[in-house]
């Protein structure tokens, strides 16, 4: 594999940023800062994460309203409908729909405890992502992603069980699916191929993630539904205590990761940011996404 030397890279590239509320004051300028510096690349949309049980409730919608008064960014709120009832995530809906929101990424979410720590619908509840897509639906005419699984979900017992639920949330209205990350392309195409063979159409945009530290998503993504392949780990062995050269393989291998893929033909792609910008910032750099001098600011970050 070589990087592409196409001139017209960059044109018709689209990327979104994914970020987390934050929890502290320290967090919350990082934050800001981050949002600020990426804002410059006038991506699709940003999206803010709803925390594990819906444990950020607030901070999220906090953070959802302050961009959407402070940028002329279109955030997504992800909603979780995990141990809550259907009445209350329709006064979730409606909350952010006051605020002004119109897009939202649709999940069951996993519990409080973590990921694979068995899910139980609550009794009274919407039960899964599909459910959660009928449910903004009826509420209006949104923009909702949803998630997809190239790896298929730990809980899904196959693949065909997997694809069903995503066709299931398509039924229900999604407007497009974001991928869980992964770092092996093969399994994106052979994913997609798939989801296409099963009449599904919506956009699969796939969830690129810089490896800001190799051994947290090492730890974390057999939960998620993802793998690190063994030339992954290897790239990153011996950095641990090296964080400059680690970000500097951080940075080839995320931008490698999304070179392929616009060979391959890829157009969107949303970044799990951590909430920070360098990686994703430099990646963008690298397939043409330059920012502009508008970079969207309404004032002046308060
Ligand atoms: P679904 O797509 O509804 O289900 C996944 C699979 O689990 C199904 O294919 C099915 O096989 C099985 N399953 C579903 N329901 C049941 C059931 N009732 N009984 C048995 N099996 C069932 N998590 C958060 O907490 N907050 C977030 O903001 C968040 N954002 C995310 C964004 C993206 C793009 C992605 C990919 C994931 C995100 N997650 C988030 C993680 C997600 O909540 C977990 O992966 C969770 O385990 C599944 O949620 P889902 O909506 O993907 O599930």
């Amino acid at each position: 594999y070589r990087f592409s030397r196409r001139p017209d890279i960059g044109e018709g590239i689209r990327v979104s940023f994914e970020f987390f509320p934050p929890k502290s004051d320290d967090m919350e300028t990082r934050l800001w800062d981050t949002v600020t510096r990426l804002q410059a690349l006038q991506p699709h949309f940003v999206s803010v994460t709803y925390g594990a049980g819906g444990s950020t409730r607030e901070r999220t919608a906090r953070t959802v309203a302050r961009i959407l008064h402070q940028t002329d960014l279109a955030p997504a709120a992800h909603l979780t409908c995990i141990d809550a009832s259907r009445d209350e995530v329709d006064e979730v809906i409606r909350q952010f729909v006051e605020l002004g929101v119109t897009r939202f990424v649709a999940l069951r979410g996993d519990p409080a405890t973590g990921a694979g720590t068995g899910y139980q619908p609550h009794p009274g509840g919407y039960a899964n992502g599909a459910d959660m897509v009928g449910a903004l639906r009826r509420q209006g005419d949104f923009d909702i992603s949803v998630s997809a699984y190239p790896e298929k979900h730990p809980e899904s017992p196959d693949f065909a069980t997997d694809i069903d639920m995503l066709k299931r949330k398509v039924d229900n209205g999604a407007t497009r699916a974001i991928t869980q990350f992964f770092f092996d392309n093969d399994i994106y195409e052979r994913y997609v191929e798939r989801v296409r063979r099963a009449g599904i159409y919506i956009p699969i945009v796939p969830g690129i993630l810089p490896v800001h530290n190799i051994v947290q998503v090492a730890n974390f993504s057999a939960r998620a539904g993802a793998h690190v392949p063994a030339w992954l780990r290897e790239r990153f062995a011996g950095l641990e205590s090296d964080p400059q050269t680690h970000a500097l393989v951080a940075a080839a291998v995320a931008a490698e990761q999304v070179h392929d893929l616009v060979e391959r033909g890829v157009g969107d792609f949303h970044f799990y940011t951590m909430n920070r910008a360098d990686l994703a910032f430099a990646v963008c750099h690298m397939i043409g996404i330059r920012p502009r001098s508008n970079g969207g600011e309404k004032s002046a970050a308060a």
